[in-house]
């Protein structure tokens, strides 16, 4: 592998623009905008073709000269290459006639896409020598921080706000992280994470790491052009918590764009998805506000999703309206009813957020703000394992029957099926 390092150039404030060494630093000093990772793409290119890429692992480091790794990675190794599926019952459904779905509920090690952004995050940690580094999270973040730093030996604190899912608390807790809850929202935690790595001197990924972390999720964005045969979508449904994942997948398709390994153009309408009980990005993009007002009290079973402060708002909603995209928002009623629809049409189980996704798409399509005869990938971001709660008392129980053919038999006669075996056995 070629020393990615020398591809980096530092970080560059996304306001004014001042360039800011590799470190972990995430805001311009001058005007608190947020930095993000600058490229010599030049160089990039010297190494990063379809045939480099082709002949690399199955895995998201396959990308890698567009990762802001120095050396080789060393957390997340079989992170990424999810399945892009072609979802032929949920576009007839929807009503739609190309329709994907990117399947991060099935990532390595922690059925998320934060997988990604965790891997890149805590490689770079390792590079830059902590030993102790945690995270501010909605409860994805929890787990993954917590599995890919106990593979990789490290210490890590995961703050959460308290009353997060039972299996996002246990899927952090069974790795040995040290698991706090606070009393308060994700916004209160995000606010005492700046502070603990500030005083402690800890790598927190989506703090002071948020630089390195955030570009993890454009490796979701080149799979998907990748499997597509080298071509972008013409929309994209992605949910939306702090505001990162939507505008990575958008830089993804323009960076490869740029390195001239797409076939056609990239017209990729961005859309993105939120529940109702928190939509501070869908709400900016509706009303067309130039700010993002926050939402104080985030409620909704779509607690991945309950950024109500997000850091990355302001940029999402621009991106959404300048790409000819649009945003919505859903109810709990109905992002239950797309969980079960995404279930019942393409065996594919995801959380609460991938309920979200998929009802608000829904909503788009009937809206005619997607065009039903284009191609669009709908991101699916975390498992269905880890939000039960959301259907513990909305799904059908399962029938108790005696262990007799004759209990059998009425209970298929009450389904109103018959036993086309048996008949056929029986020479009918
Ligand atoms: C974190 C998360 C997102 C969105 O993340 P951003 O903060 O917007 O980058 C989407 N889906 C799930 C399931 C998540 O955990
Ligand atoms: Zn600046």
């Amino acid at each position: 592998m070629p020393v990615a390092g020398e591809l980096v150039t530092g970080l560059k404030c996304r306001l004014c623009g001042k360039l800011y060494p590799k470190e972990a630093l995430n805001f311009c000093t001058d005007d608190f905008g947020p930095l993000e990772v600058a490229y010599d793409y030049e160089a990039v290119g010297r190494t990063f073709t379809r045939e480099s890429i082709a002949s690399r692992p199955k895995n998201m480091w396959r990308y890698h000269e567009l990762l802001p790794i120095d050396g080789e990675p060393t957390v997340g190794k079989h992170v990424g290459c999810t399945p892009l599926i072609r979802a032929d019952r949920l576009a007839k459904a929807l009503g739609v006639a190309e329709l994907y779905i990117k399947n991060d509920a099935v990532n390595h090690p922690s059925l998320s896409f934060k997988d990604r952004v965790v891997a890149v995050a805590l490689s770079k940690a390792v590079e830059l020598g902590f030993q102790t580094v945690g995270c501010a999270s909605t409860g994805n973040l929890a787990g993954s921080v917590a599995a890919n730093a106990a593979a990789a030996g490290l210490d890590a604190y995961v703050l959460i706000p308290d009353g997060l899912e039972q299996g996002k608390i246990l899927g952090a807790t069974i790795y040995g992280a040290k698991v706090i809850a606070i009393e308060g929202n994700y916004d209160h935690v995000n606010r005492l994470c700046s502070q603990i790595a500030f005083r402690y001197g800890w790598g927190f990924v989506n703090v002071n790491l948020r630089p390195f972390y955030a570009e993890g999720s454009k490796t979701m964005g080149f799979e998907i052009a990748e499997d597509l045969g080298w071509r972008a979508p013409e929309h994209v449904v992605a949910p939306m918590a702090g505001g990162s994942l939507i505008g990575k997948l958008h830089k993804a398709f323009h960076e490869l764009d740029r390195l001239g390994l797409m076939n056609g153009p990239v017209r990729t309408k961005m859309f993105g998805a939120q529940a109702a009980g928190c939509n501070p990005i869908s709400n900016t993009v509706k009303t067309g506000a130039n700010k993002v007002k926050p939402v104080r009290n985030p409620d909704t079973i779509a607690k991945s999703l309950a950024i109500g402060d997000p850091a990355d708002g302001f940029f999402a909603s621009k991106l959404i309206r300048d790409t000819g995209g649009w945003s919505e928002d859903v109810d709990d009623e109905a992002i239950v009813e797309a969980m079960q629809l995404l279930a019942e049409t393409e065996g594919v189980w995801a959380e609460t957020a991938g309920g979200v996704t998929v009802a608000v798409a829904r909503k788009l399509i009937e809206q005619g703000k997607i065009d039903r005869d284009g191609s669009t990938v709908l991101c699916i971001t975390g498992n269905g394992l880890k939000t039960q709660e959301a259907l513990a008392d909305r799904l059908a129980r399962p029938v108790v029957i005696k262990p007799t053919m004759e209990a059998f038999d009425a209970l298929v006669e009450s389904y109103g099926a018959f036993a086309e075996v048996g008949a056929i056995a029986a020479g009918a």
